[in-house]
């Protein structure tokens, strides 16, 4: 006992218990909390020594100041960073699994609100494994069995602890690099750079890579367009007669639906349907439905669907592209092609405040005439949903139609939903008596729940369309963005109910339940029905804009239309794994595995070279195809081109302020001409038309004019 209290009482001595402490935490969370698939005894060794090369570099500098004082307490400061650190990592991995990036990091004030809350909601019990370290240094302290070590610490002492470090952070690049070639310079797994090289290179191997592609940007030229007008021109498909320009004219509504999942569609919890309006939808012979569709969203999630839908383009292989990028880039999205061709006015409907993801910018630049966020609907306390990503969704569609009706038509305009987002808490007195599952995951349990409440809203609003008559004015999109329920843990509450167990689910179970995400349209007059195409977000844009009549041969898109005879049904997802008509094709972790989509069995390909010749060309157009699309967005490449008959957005033109003002003023210019609902509706407001159960709204909830409502002080 007194050799160790003799130990911790020098400098040298506690500073190794921090780093032991730290390196403790560090590797329990690698171990228990993130799924880094470490696969061999080496992959182990790195994985236990790679945290002990940055805590010791870290932790070192505190050794060159010699102010006892000052040295233990920047000892502490980095002590607790990295705690904090990794433990917040813990937080958004259990939600997002991904780890902490830079540009995370950079655009926290953008996007903390919402993930803020809803990480806090992640933290369990058994964390308290990350906190007692701290309960033992302070009593350490107090008891006075540790004291500062006083006397001052040779400088080349210190110099030889960061040796040891850069040493060790030396070794084990150097056998990482050995025992997987390229490991920084090629992988997109974030999960390798933490395995290989620990959790802090990671942050700054991302932050080195983030300070590229800025200078990628800047050195970018004219030329390199034209290798992209190549592309997009070979893999060109054109409109299916049948379908083009069968929505000419109509109004197009996009439903955004948060995180839901195709599993949903006719699914049944307590012998109740989850979702029985979007079923009877899916059903409907009105209503296109495509049962073979997934999400190809990567880190910028709900963000990443919107670039999808809106420029025909990817998101980024890492971070936000909205975030990172949006709010400099060129566009030639949705909003302005339909405007400059069909005379389209655009808007979005979103509960959330503006500058979430960026949007506030990115929508100017893609020529968005309005974008209605939390500022423009009534927020009290009970009208956010409980995941804090903005107002409730039947408040949402409601509350909002006091603006739709407001706009010229046709219309594009999206509402953007958030209840059903990760987290899916929700009160039980806005869902009526719906009783969800009682598997033994709690998420899963609820996330039932807020998609029954997500259906009950979208339902409500096709309730109004009716009753206004705009249902037969409008073509209606509905979407899921991405996965709700992702990750193992969920699908052991999950396999159960789909009739599946937990111990033979594999990695093909979870894209084809859990990355298939619903995609209808509907339509008065559209030949409905099931359709098997295989398809992804990113081929939605030049789906619609043939709907609605637009070629889409001079634009820059990468998917192609759903319905044309050439419709390429290789479904890249962002992480270059694919699925096509027949195989689904991991790349991811190191080595290629592909599965048959009819026996969702692994192929051995050792003994199918005709396949392996097959996946390997399927490889190259899935790259092309992501890399095209990357270096348009990174390299900003469309300010380079603009195509005919197009007018580049100037966002300068685009105010979100007063868009009520802005609305009025158009009405009272067009006269008679106006072809807002409102002023079809004899200057009416049709807000009385709307129905809804939602409880926020039932006690003071009065017929209102909404014009006069509109007038008094909304901005
Ligand atoms: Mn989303």
């Amino acid at each position: 006992m007194k050799k160790i209290q003799t130990f911790l009482n020098k400098r040298l001595g506690f500073m190794t218990f921090l780093i032991i402490c730290l390196w403790l935490k560090t590797v329990i969370a690698y171990y228990i909390d993130f799924s880094l698939s470490i696969e061999n005894l080496l992959q182990h060794f790195f994985a236990i020594v790679n945290p002990f090369a940055t805590i010791v570099l870290l932790m070192s500098l505190a050794l060159y100041i010699n102010k006892a004082k000052i040295s233990y307490i920047v000892m502490g400061v980095i002590y607790i960073a990295d705690s904090l650190f990794i433990y917040a990592n813990i937080l958004y991995y259990r939600e997002l699994s991904d780890f902490i990036s830079a540009s995370t990091i950079v655009g926290v004030g953008k996007v903390a609100k919402g993930l803020g809350s809803s990480t806090v909601g992640s933290m369990q019990l058994r964390d308290i494994i990350y906190l007692i370290d701290f309960i033992i240094i302070i009593l350490l302290f107090a008891t006075r069995f540790v004291k500062i070590d006083q006397r001052p610490f040779r400088k080349i002492n210190a110099l030889a602890t960061t040796c040891l470090g850069i040493a060790l952070f030396s070794a084990d690049l150097a056998g990482s690099e050995a025992n997987r070639p390229q490991l920084l310079g090629r992988t997109f797994d974030h999960s390798y750079i933490v395995k290989y090289l620990g959790i802090n290179t990671f942050l700054a191997y991302d932050a080195v890579r983030s300070v590229q592609n800025d200078q990628v940007r800047s050195s970018a030229t004219e030329t390199e367009i034209d290798s992209v007008l190549d592309y997009t021109k070979q893999n060109y498909a054109a409109p299916n007669p049948k379908y083009f320009g069968k929505a000419n004219g109509k109004n197009i509504i996009i439903i955004h639906l948060e995180s839901f999942e195709q599993f949903l569609i006719d699914m049944k919890v307590n012998g109740q349907e989850v979702t029985p309006f979007l079923n009877s939808l899916y059903n409907d012979q009105n209503t296109i439905s495509f049962d073979n569709f997934y999400h190809e969203v990567g880190s910028g999630r709900t963000s990443d669907a919107e670039t999808m839908l809106e420029s025909g383009l990817f998101g980024l292989p890492e971070g936000s592209f909205f975030q990172k990028l949006g709010g400099d880039n060129t566009f030639q999205a949705a909003p302005a092609i339909l405007g400059q061709k069909k005379g389209y006015k655009s808007a979005v409907f979103h509960g959330n405040s503006a500058s979430f993801w960026g949007r506030n910018v990115t929508y100017k630049n893609m020529g968005y005439n309005y974008f209605f966020d939390e500022s423009y609907y009534d927020v009290t306390p009970g009208s956010l949903s409980e995941n804090n990503y903005g107002i409730k969704d039947k408040l949402l569609f409601s509350e909002g139609v006091k603006y739709l009706e407001q706009m010229q038509q046709p219309f594009y305009v999206k509402f953007l939903t958030v209840t059903n987002h990760v987290g899916y808490p929700l009160s039980d007195e806005d869902n009526g008596d719906f009783q969800t599952s009682d598997t033994s995951i709690d998420t899963v349990n609820r996330y039932f729940k807020t998609a029954h409440y997500l259906d009950k809203s979208v339902e409500e609003f096709f309730n109004y369309l009716k009753a206004t008559g705009l249902d037969k004015k409008s073509m209606v999109v509905l979407y899921g963005d991405h996965y709700g329920l992702n990750s193992e843990q969920h699908a052991d509450g999950l396999s159960t109910l789909l009739g599946k167990t937990p111990d033979t689910w594999t990695e093909f179970d979870t894209t084809h339940t859990m990355q298939k995400v619903p995609f209808m349209i509907h339509m008065d007059g559209l030949k409905g029905g099931i359709n098997h195409t295989y398809g992804g977000e990113i081929d939605v844009l030049p789906t619609l804009l043939h709907l609605a009549g637009i070629n889409t041969k001079q634009y820059v898109q990468v998917g192609t239309d759903l319905f044309s005879k050439q419709h390429n049904s290789i479904v890249a997802f962002r992480n270059k794994n694919f699925v096509t008509p027949h195989y689904t094709v991991y790349r991811t972790n190191g080595k290629t595995r592909v599965y048959s989509n009819d026996t969702g069995e692994q192929v051995d390909m050792r003994d199918n070279p005709e396949l392996l010749t097959k996946v390997e060309k399927w490889e190259q157009e899935v790259d092309l195809r992501l890399k095209t699309s990357d270096s348009v967005n990174n390299k900003n490449l469309l300010r380079f081109y603009t195509p005919f008959d197009f007018m580049p957005v100037n966002p300068a033109n685009y105010s979100y302020q007063n868009q009520v003002q802005q609305m009025e003023k158009i009405r009272n210019d067009l006269g008679d001409k106006s072809t807002s609902l409102y002023s079809k509706n004899g200057n009416k407001s049709t807000t009385d038309l709307y129905n809804t159960d939602a409880v926020q709204l039932q006690d003071d909830r009065t017929p209102i004019d909404s014009w006069s409502y509109l007038n008094k002080d909304k901005k």
